[in-house]
């Protein structure tokens, strides 16, 4: 496995790659890696000659009161787990490789941000589109690989794609969770041992909601009910939001007749962390998106 570390070298290494007819599988990423970032690093390497990963955690996507400086990293263990993932290249560069001065090129999102999470994270999916777009010229990928926990960023990074024409294939992959149904996430690591057990609470409401899309229920409201009434009853955390909506436009909606996201983002002391259910207006989970 190769680490790069500047642009120039990535730039120059995919291009070549290109012309020797090379496919190029792409998995971006804050890194801390566990279970989830693995299964798309491996979906990756099937599809693929080549899979690059980064790993960057991006200031740019981070709001000043947020977690940038608490946010796990580890690149030693990144690196076996990469390696052991058949990742054939790792892309690390610095924040001032990245952004070697401040922007002066901005990308204005104007739908399915005033939503979820960005409508508590201003700028964060501001930043999430410019460092994907540097990535995606920087890397040349044919496919990017995604995980469905993040599933609005799934939904912005599709528009991306189709708004500015990427010659990019999105694949966007089920969530991996814990035992006990807690979506793994870097930030788990965080959470304090009472708030690591309550968080398990957060996967059971949703679940609990989509239930009753399945016994017919095609009110959201009713559904959203009964997700907050369950965090809040078992759960320590102060509840950000929990929105159905359509997917991916991520439009309100007042009955349930196609495809939606039900999502929550919960506070505890050591990280906030978000959750969602797609499933069909039968309360039946969308299995792949986009493809
Ligand atoms: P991150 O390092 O948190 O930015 O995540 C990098 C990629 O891994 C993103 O596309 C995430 O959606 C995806 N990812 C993170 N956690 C999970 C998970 N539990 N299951 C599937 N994909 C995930």
């Amino acid at each position: 496995m190769k680490i790069i570390r500047t642009v120039n070298e990535m730039q120059e290494t995919a291009v070549s790659l290109l012309k020797n007819n090379k496919t190029i599988g792409f998995v971006p990423t804050m890194g801390f890696f566990h279970e989830g970032h693995i299964a798309l690093m491996e979906q990756a390497k099937q599809e693929n000659d080549i899979v690059v990963s980064s790993i960057f955690v991006n200031p740019l996507q981070f709001g000043p009161n947020e977690d940038y400086e608490q946010y796990p990293r580890d690149e030693e263990q990144d690196l076996t787990y990469a390696d052991t993932a058949g990742v054939d290249i790792v892309f690390i560069p610095t924040t001032q490789e990245m952004y070697p001065r401040k922007m002066v090129i901005n990308l204005d999102i104007s739908d399915r941000v005033n939503v979820l999470c960005g409508r508590s994270r201003p700028g964060h999916f501001q930043g999430v589109v410019t460092v994907l777009s540097k990535l995606f010229h920087i890397i040349h990928p044919n496919k990017a690989y995604f995980g469905r926990k993040d599933a609005q960023q799934v939904a912005v990074v599709n528009a991306l794609i189709e708004d500015l024409n990427f010659p990019i294939e999105l694949v966007a992959l089920p969530t991996i969770r814990e035992s006990d149904g807690l979506a793994k996430s870097s930030r788990n690591v965080n959470l304090r041992e009472k708030e690591r057990k309550d968080a398990t609470w957060i996967y059971k409401a949703l679940e609990n909601g989509r239930q009753l899309v399945v016994d017919g229920e095609k009110n959201p409201d009713i559904v959203v009910k009964e997700v907050l009434d369950t965090i809040d009853t078992h759960t320590s955390g102060k509840i950000d939001y929990v929105e159905l909506l359509s997917y991916p436009e991520l439009q309100a909606i007042s009955v349930i007749e196609q495809e939606v996201i039900l999502a929550t983002a919960v506070y505890f002391e050591g990280a906030r962390l978000i959750d969602n259910l797609l499933f069909d207006k039968n309360g039946k989970i969308v299995e792949r998106l986009f493809k």
